[in-house]
């Protein structure tokens, strides 16, 4: 892995060391980082000093991480003046530029942002080889809260971090983020999708173009499951209704399904209600609902050993990444007789609207064609996990490593 300082006039940072309060610590300070970020004395920059770390001071042994899985670069970017903190992970770039959403989220500690942005980035590299994409796989994170923090000015700095990679990586929305971020983005990078389009034309917001998939994908697990062919009086879980899951509640609606939904913010919550036929149900309770399909539509490693064993559906198919907290929790799934549709290849709708926007000269019809084969390539995964004695997740995994290949990285180390 290259952890490449991020030089410009912004700064930088990074090393792979980690203070006690979960603070990175810079290899040289700009006028105007954050006091934190230059608390502890740097050694020198070399690869043998990255996992030593310093008497006192917690070492982020990213190369033993459990999420570290060959990633090619990390990069940690900080700009004090506009409260940026942000990590672009790309893990790999065989299949051609990493591409992948960028996610604000005000983590805990940058511990949780680094673990996120691995496993991310690892999972879009899957998802971009099996939906048959031109790019590897790369995540960022913004360590905020969307809430509060946004301003056109932070994400400009965002837009020169991800414009200092020079096209190693291409970014987009995701969780915490919209086409507004994305146009401020663009204004100092061409390496960003997802922004405004003309009618007619492949792009915009990803989200209603991921809900078609999951849509799709629920009606494939339904099939595979039960032989049913719609979902007529077939319930549904959906565990947030943001973005994606508020444009699948109208799908899955318009296709006769039982809604059941919950969000932590009430307005999501009411906006479904008011529209269509939905049961509310408390956040702390969704995923133990006593219903036929569970679609986690939130944030991820909602699928462990503390809710495996309690949960209420027999198919989980939904837009989260990352729903598994480790793989094995796949094979607690299967042996708990749930049919899980790995999120990787049910979610892949809006990265290849995203992907489709950037190479331009696609339609949106022809995003759309594109989007239903997502369920052919579900079935196919839950034939061969069945045929095979294994689970969807590892013949997922395996589909994707085998497109990928091993240690044939192509644009970076
Ligand atoms: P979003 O932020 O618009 O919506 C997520 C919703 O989940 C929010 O309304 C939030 O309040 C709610 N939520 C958070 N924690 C919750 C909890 N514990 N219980 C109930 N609700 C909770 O995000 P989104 O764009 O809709 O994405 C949802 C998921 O799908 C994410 O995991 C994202 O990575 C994944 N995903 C999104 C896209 C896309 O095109 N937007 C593509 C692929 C994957």
């Amino acid at each position: 892995m290259d952890i490449s300082p991020w030089r410009s006039e912004e700064q930088l940072l990074l090393r792979g060391v980690q203070g006690r309060a979960g603070n990175l610590r810079g290899t040289r300070r700009a006028p105007g980082s954050d006091a934190a970020f230059a608390a502890v004395p740097v050694p020198p920059a070399s690869d043998s000093n990255i996992p030593k770390g310093v008497p006192g001071v917690r070492t982020m042994e990213i190369y033993a991480m459990r999420e570290f899985d060959g990633h090619e670069l990390v990069v940690f970017g900080h700009n004090a003046a506009v409260g940026l903190h942000a990590i672009v992970a790309v893990h790999s770039t065989t299949l051609g530029p990493a591409a992948g959403g960028c996610r604000m989220w005000p983590y805990p500690s940058t511990d949780a942002a680094l673990v996120d942005v691995l496993r991310l980035s690892r999972g879009m590299s899957y998802k971009n080889a099996l939906a048959g994409l031109p790019f590897g796989g790369g995540k960022a994170v913004i360590v905020a809260d969307p809430r509060t923090a946004k301003t056109p000015e932070l994400f400009e700095a965002f837009g020169r971090f991800v414009d200092s990679l020079g096209g190693r990586y291409i970014t987009a929305e995701d969780v915490g983020t919209t086409t507004a971020d994305m146009s401020s983005v663009a204004r100092a990078t061409r390496f960003v999708s997802g922004l405004g389009r003309k009618a007619g034309e492949a792009g915009g917001d990803p989200a209603p173009k991921t809900a078609l998939g999951v849509y799709l994908g629920i009606r494939a697990a339904v099939k595979f499951r039960v032989g049913r062919a719609d979902l007529s009086d077939v319930s549904v879980a959906v565990q947030g209704v943001g973005g994606v899951g508020y444009h699948l509640c109208h799908l899955l609606a318009a296709d006769g399904a039982r809604l059941h939904i919950a969000d932590l913010r009430t307005e999501a919550i009411e906006r479904v209600c008011d529209e269509l036929d939905a049961v509310a149900v408390p956040a702390g309770d969704i995923l133990f609902d006593d219903v036929d399909v569970l679609a986690p539509c939130a944030l991820g490693a909602i699928l462990n050993a503390q809710t495996i064993p309690r949960l209420g559906a027999r198919i989980v198919a939904g837009a989260a990444n990352n729903q598994l907290a480790e793989d094995k929790d796949g094979r607690a799934l299967q042996d708990a007789g749930v049919l899980y549709a790995p999120d990787y290849v049910i979610n892949a709708g809006g990265i290849i609207s995203v992907a489709r926007e950037y190479a331009g000269g696609v339609s949106e019809a022809q995003v759309t064609a594109e989007i239903h084969g997502i369920p052919a390539r579900l079935t196919e995964i839950f034939e061969r996990a069945k045929r095979e004695n294994r689970t969807t997740n590892a013949v997922a995994d395996q589909l994707a490593q085998d497109l990928i290949g091993p240690n044939t990285r192509k644009m970076v180390a």
